[in-house]
């Protein structure tokens, strides 16, 4: 009920946990909610007391120990969602002409990566925004640099700074969106009889070493199916689709799954962020090929940070777990969501 009854929640989590320990609730603390409260307002209690910690730290008990321990803990990631990422580092969101909160690219030029947003410039960007004499000349710079002037109490910590900070969102950057995207477009130029026939193919497919199923009506609604759903539908549609699309789309369909199962893996070697880079390289160019216009929307942009996030993260994760890069906050956001059960 998240579309009508929105509910901004900070929680905390401790860094460099094992993995099979970091998705666990009980190692997810809550720290305050609010219904009428936005996410920056809420944030404000919080920066006193992150800022201790990460600055001169705070006495507390070591039960194996036994003995008091001074705690430093900086602020190494914050893990939201799109919308929520674009309000803490002040980026005017999805909508705008710099539709990245990443980098400072346009929607023209979708296919490059921008400046990097960095504390410093959007500070920068905020104090010239302040300083406009009117306001359609704030409400120029807020369009040329696609950031906006509002209080950002998180701004204030030495360990935040937008993209390094950031994790990558995984449901609605990956399932809910370029599967959701692609599917649609390839749906719409798919023929009836073909859809009927790939409707036939999800009735009788084999679902015994999946958790769920999908439903035929997928073929038809898949507009109104969620991303547990299109989480199933990314296995599966090559399968679904061979023989009833040309070997265009088949293409499109294999590059997609194998992004979609490499940032599913628990564990991402050095070797395969190469070869992700490489996958999203020839995906950019086979969607520049079939559906160009895909290109300016920002979900299809957020591939080209896929790779650099999982870096990102890596910073989080990696140290504690053998120095393997890995993507395990995004695992960790997507249990938050209820998105789980994946084969592959
Ligand atoms: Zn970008």
């Amino acid at each position: 009920m998240k579309k009508w009854n929105p509910l901004s929640v900070w929680c905390f989590m401790l860094s460099g946990l094992p993995k099979d320990e970091n998705n666990k609730l009980q190692n997810i603390s809550f720290v305050n909610a609010s219904t009428g409260v936005g996410a920056m307002e809420l944030s404000k209690p919080l920066v006193a007391g992150l800022k201790l910690l990460e600055t001169t730290g705070v006495v507390m008990y070591h039960a194996s120990l036994n003995t008091e321990v001074i705690f430093i803990s900086p602020v190494l990631l914050v893990k939201a969602d799109n919308v929520r990422q674009s309000e803490i580092v002040n980026h005017t969101g999805a909508t705008s002409m710099k539709f990245c909160q990443r980098c400072t690219v346009s929607r023209d030029d979708p296919c490059t990566i921008g400046t990097a947003r960095t504390k410093n410039n959007t500070v920068d960007f905020m104090k010239e925004i302040e300083s406009a004499s009117t306001g359609s000349l704030k409400k120029q710079l807020r369009t040329k640099y696609g950031v906006c002037e509002s209080a950002n109490p998180l701004m204030e910590l030495q360990s935040f700074d937008n993209g390094r900070t950031l994790a990558y969102e995984r449901l609605h950057n990956i399932e809910l969106g370029i599967i959701k995207i692609f599917t649609h477009l390839t749906f719409q130029v798919i023929p009836a009889s073909d859809k009927a026939e790939m409707e036939r193919k999800l009735k009788v497919f084999d679902w015994s070493a999946f958790k769920r199923t999908l439903s035929p009506n997928f073929i038809e609604k898949h507009q109104s199916f969620v991303g547990r759903d299109y989480k199933l539908w990314a296995q599966v549609a090559t399968f679904v689709l061979a023989g009833n699309v040309s070997a265009k789309y088949l293409e499109l369909w294999h590059l997609i799954s194998e992004v979609f199962i490499l940032v599913h893996r628990p564990y991402v070697q050095v070797d395969e962020i190469e070869a992700l880079k490489g996958l999203i390289n020839s995906l950019i160019t086979k969607i520049k090929d079939i559906f160009p216009t895909a290109l300016r929307k920002p979900k299809v942009h957020m591939l080209l940070h896929l790779a650099d996030d999982i870096i990102t993260m890596d910073r989080v994760t990696a140290v504690i777990q053998k120095g393997a890069p890995s993507p395990a906050a995004m695992s960790a956001y997507s249990l938050l969501d209820g998105s789980k059960g994946l084969i592959g």
